[in-house]
């Protein structure tokens, strides 16, 4: 038996016991007469002690040990006479007798410590050295955690996890597919899951009623800061149910999930119409922990001269409570902020509301204290507010005040990690129109339904960008956690979205065929929706990054840097695929 405990177990209980540990050396301390080593194993750490005067052998031997060592150690628990109280195990020591080396180990090329000496990409490197360190351990930990839960919750209301296929077929709508070649099918490839999307509408036509997936997807999509080529979606579908049942099931698993993980109740969720949460928050995806709601300004605005605002679609501004004592410098760098290609305003004016009841302008050669005093008013700001506004494209300039919305909310400590803000936001477009391929794109996909009173309009092509669908996002703390839609399940109505998307009646049958032919034997009416597993994580855990609970996650270049991937291939292989790369 290699181990009677795991270094985690032992307390003041335990004392007198004769026991057997294994683990990591984390740490060694050589006090002249006395050695003390930090065992650690994934359950935690426990001290031993060697002692010079009764084993000086061992002792000796324990010296010569250095980090990351691989120990086994037999002894006594004792009780500590100088106890740590940060750690369960704080209050003992095991006394060793025998000590065996079941592996030495190189010097780690970074301190296996809660903070770390090493940087991102060594860490990433070398991750099963990472992993070993406390935060990311407990990262993988919750992650386990929250996958259990959420199989347990789901099976209980009667879902089904069911496994649908990795290699599928390749279809151009949505993001970018990776494709796998077939060696036994030369010149064809498969195309990995961009999600289960078709496959989960399939298992409804198939009368499944209820089904789940922890499951892997792909996109192949230039690499923002926080996304993975390839990441795990909980991905749900169910039958007969309106947009009224879906959202109350998934609100129930979030609030399983917050209740379980986080001890935190919460009544129902707010919902918020895509155009509210645009209009409020220049965002669909709002960080609703604070306020600061935008105020449209143009009739305030307009007709005193300021070229800027009076040619602007619109003039839009936030108030930050208590900020009038912002200095000339913390302006400047607002002024800088908004002004980043990332934000892309073009400046920004602000009206300080001083604590005498005065205004203080970026813009008062064109607006009397009473034409800022109307400003103020429309804000409901009070003296010692600072109001900011930008002007512009109104969508545009919605999310250019989006991001300084929250660039205050983060200078004015109102984001609070610790504290979670769950919303619907609900009726987003249907179609979504792209100035570079002239065409329009469903935002959500092709499956999703219009909004029944919206459906007449998609006979009209002037107000497709109108059309609202029955498609839902669960946000938190501006994180979109998952989102869905009610499907489309009549066939009229799916080719009529297919002819909007520029989809012939051919390349519709040839991308989408299977499914379709599926729908003309009773499909049921069916609806679902996906989380993102690794954000939820991450959103649980407190930490911006999904790479964090993600155990061997991809760097910005979507490369694998402790194994190398991805990398070439021998021509051997090559030509058994019958694949020429011409790389000019
Ligand atoms: N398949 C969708 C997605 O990946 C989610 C859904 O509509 O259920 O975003």
């Amino acid at each position: 038996m290699y181990r009677t405990h795991t270094c985690g177990e032992l307390t003041i209980n335990n004392v007198g016991q004769r026991v057997t540990l294994c683990g990591w050396l984390q740490r060694s301390r050589d006090l002249g007469g006395m050695t003390f080593i930090d065992l650690r194993d994934r359950y935690g750490i426990t001290q031993l002690a060697f002692n010079m005067e009764t084993n000086a052998d061992l002792c000796q031997q324990a010296r010569r040990l250095g980090r990351e060592f691989v120990l086994q150690a037999e002894g006594t628990v004792a009780e500590r006479s100088s106890k740590n109280n940060k750690i369960p195990t704080g209050d003992i020591e095991i006394i060793v007798e025998k000590l065996t080396v079941l592996n030495e180990s190189k010097l780690p090329p970074f301190t296996i410590e809660d903070n770390s000496d090493g940087g991102d990409d060594l860490r990433m490197k070398y991750r099963y050295l990472d992993i070993r360190r406390n935060p990311v351990r407990r990262n993988l930990e919750l992650r386990h955690r929250m996958a259990m839960l959420t199989r347990n919750y789901l099976s209980n209301l009667g879902f089904l996890e069911i496994e649908t296929p990795m290699l599928i077929k390749s279809t151009p709508e949505g993001a970018r597919d990776f494709v796998v070649p077939s060696r036994m099918n030369p010149g064809e490839f498969y195309a990995l899951p961009q999600s289960p999307q078709q496959y989960k509408q399939l298992l409804m036509v198939a009368g499944m009623d209820r089904y789940f997936q922890i499951v892997r997807c792909f996109r192949d999509e230039d690499l923002r800061a926080d996304r993975q080529p390839e990441f795990t979606q909980i991905d749900c579908e169910m039958s007969f149910v309106e947009q009224e049942d879906v959202l109350n099931t998934f609100e129930g698993l979030a609030k399983h999930l917050f209740k379980e993980v986080k001890g935190l109740e919460f009544g129902n969720f707010p919902r918020m119409t895509w155009h509210d949460a645009m209009r409020l928050y220049g965002s669909d995806k709002p960080d609703i922990r604070f306020g600061m709601q935008f105020v449209e300004l143009n009739d305030v605005a307009k007709d005193h001269g300021f070229g800027l605002f009076d040619s602007a679609e619109l003039v839009v501004g936030i108030c930050a409570q208590g900020c009038a004592e912002y200095t000339r410098k913390q302006l400047d760098a607002l002024t800088e902020f908004v002004k980043r290609p990332q934000v892309g305003a073009g400046g920004m004016v602000y009206i300080k509301y001083n604590s005498d009841g005065t205004f203080k302008s970026s813009v008062d050669k064109f607006y009397t204290q009473d034409n800022l005093k109307a400003f103020a008013d429309r804000f409901g700001a009070k003296p010692g507010d600072l109001m900011l506004i930008l002007c512009g494209p109104a969508m545009k300039t919605r999310v250019q005040l989006c991001a300084l919305r929250l660039e205050m909310g983060s200078q004015m400590g109102l984001r609070n990690p610790d504290q979670y803000a769950p919303l619907w936001v609900v009726d987003f477009p249907l179609l979504e129109w792209d100035d570079e391929t002239q065409r329009y794109y469903a935002m959500h996909h092709p499956f999703t339904a219009p909004k029944p009173e919206d459906e007449t309009l998609l006979d009209d092509p002037s107000r497709w960008g109108d059309i609202r669908a029955n498609a839902y996002d669960i946000v938190m703390n501006g994180v979109e956690v998952g989102g869905g839609s009610i499907r489309i399940h009549n066939r009229t109505l799916q080719n009529k979205m297919f002819h909007t998307l520029g989809f012939t009646d051919e390349s519709a049958q040839e991308q989408f065929g299977f499914l379709m032919g599926a729908f003309e034997y009773g499909a049921p009416p069916h609806a679902g929706l996906a989380f993102g597993f690794d954000r939820l994580c991450s959103l649980f855990g407190g930490c911006d990054s999904i790479r964090d609970f993600i155990a061997f996650p991809k760097n910005n270049a979507g490369r694998d840097v402790m194994s190398g991937s991805p990398s070439p291939i021998s021509n051997a292989q090559l030509n058994e695929l019958q694949i020429k790369v011409d790389l000019k």
